[in-house]
């Protein structure tokens, strides 16, 4: 997900009915209702409407009824979810709101520019370019950072499902209408196959075969999300491929993420955000570093940090959630220092990398010649490897 797709927020009728910014809203308090307009709310109302001008002149209870429709057509109608789709809504919908003080984002700035600038200051060629992946792999396993930097990235299916899902979940949040998983993904492969990405050849040279494969797959995922996650609404602000960035030591680094979706807003110093990173495969223990590194960009461009930080994986149907303090967010920003600080070393001062043998062994470049990634895999094997 490459691009910015900024969704339209609240329409002005729906921003000034009470009711729909109640209940529709994620900026909730504690205890409050969170209630989806379906999608056939507009039509049953001209429905009623029509029924009542039909209706004898001494129903006055229905006249009252209709009446309250013509002040707000759009009144929700309480949808019925499923127990994954409540989950998902009592999860992101009832933590508290908390606030933070005005000053924490220039707090956190000052204190990462200090830690910053003697590091960067030995980069030569700046500048130095940091997002959550570079900090991820350089937390982990220092040498197999080293070998993906240094080989070339190739597109595969199973690479390029997460792509086309997150591109058809990003159509979802924009589009009107109720279009179906399949409606999204072959939305999602057309547009990929010809917007000049990296993913554009590789989308264009499937065979039909190849090409169906992709199509069923990520159908399954597309269809896991509109199952299990309840349908967005638009008081709730969604926006998909949200961007920060933040520029630190006279623009010579220069830090980047992109959050697959977002739900609300804050209010004043009152966190409200929900950023959500949508997951494929099972869930890994950076995944939670992640988004945590995405708030921190977030306090840094708005002063106020998210409210909640959800990893939700699209097998699974599950969220995965945390709630962000100011804690969270130092512990955040000395990860970011200490990861710049690794980046430096190993690429600028070629220090020696360290090795972490993980179930990521599996997608090493250098598994073959690697004994610890080896024996991470098959235990059993450790015992015939020679040992050092
Ligand atoms: S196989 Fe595992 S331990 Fe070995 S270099 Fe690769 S990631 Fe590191």
């Amino acid at each position: 997900m490459n691009e910015d797709t900024e969704v339209a927020g609240p329409t002005a009728s729906e921003s000034s009915s009470a009711e729909s910014t109640k209940t529709g809203d994620l900026q909730l308090e504690s205890g409050d209702d969170i209630t989806i307009v379906q999608d056939d709310a507009p039509r049953q109302t001209a429905q009623n409407e029509r029924s009542g001008q039909n209706e004898q002149a001494g129903q006055n209870e229905q006249t009252a009824q209709n009446q309250q429709s013509q002040r707000a057509p759009a009144v929700p109608q309480k949808a019925r979810l499923n127990p994954a789709q409540q989950q998902v809504l009592d999860e992101l919908g009832t933590t508290d709101r908390p606030s933070f003080r005005d000053d924490l984002r220039d707090h956190l700035r000052h204190e990462l520019e200090e830690s910053l600038v003697p590091i960067v200051a030995e980069v030569p060629d700046p500048p130095l370019f940091v997002s959550k992946r570079k900090l991820s792999m350089v937390h982990g396993c220092e040498a197999r950072f080293l070998a993906d930097e240094k080989s070339e990235f190739e597109w595969s299916i199973p690479i390029a499902r997460g792509t086309v899902a997150h591109k058809a979940i990003e159509i979802l949040v924009a589009r009107r209408g109720n279009p179906t998983p399949l409606d999204l993904v072959d939305d999602a492969m057309s547009r990929l196959e010809f917007d000049e990405r990296s993913i554009s050849p590789f989308l264009q040279s499937l065979t039909e075969a190849e090409r169906a494969d992709l199509v069923g797959q990520v159908n399954d995922l597309v269809a896991n999300f509109v199952e299990s996650f309840p349908p967005l609404q638009r008081t709730w602000v969604p926006v998909a491929e949200s961007r920060s960035r933040a520029e630190f030591c006279d623009d010579q680094l220069s830090m980047r993420g992109v959050v697959d979706l977002t739900l609300g807003r804050p209010r004043g110093n009152e966190a409200g955000r929900v950023l959500i990173d949508l997951k494929t495969g099972r869930p890994q223990r950076d995944h939670p570093h992640d988004l945590r590194f995405y708030a921190l960009l977030e306090t840094l461009k708005l002063g106020v940090p998210p409210r909640l930080l959800v990893n939700y994986y699209l097998d699974a149907g599950e969220p995965r959630s945390e709630a962000v303090t100011e804690d969270l967010l130092w512990s955040t920003a000395k990860r970011v220092v200490d990861g710049v600080a690794k980046l430096v070393e190993l690429t600028v001062q070629n220090r020696e990398p360290t090795k972490r043998a993980s179930g990521g062994c599996r997608f090493c470049p250098l598994l073959n010649e690697c004994a610890e990634g080896q024996a991470q895999l098959d235990p059993d094997r450790n015992e015939h490897l020679p040992v050092d």
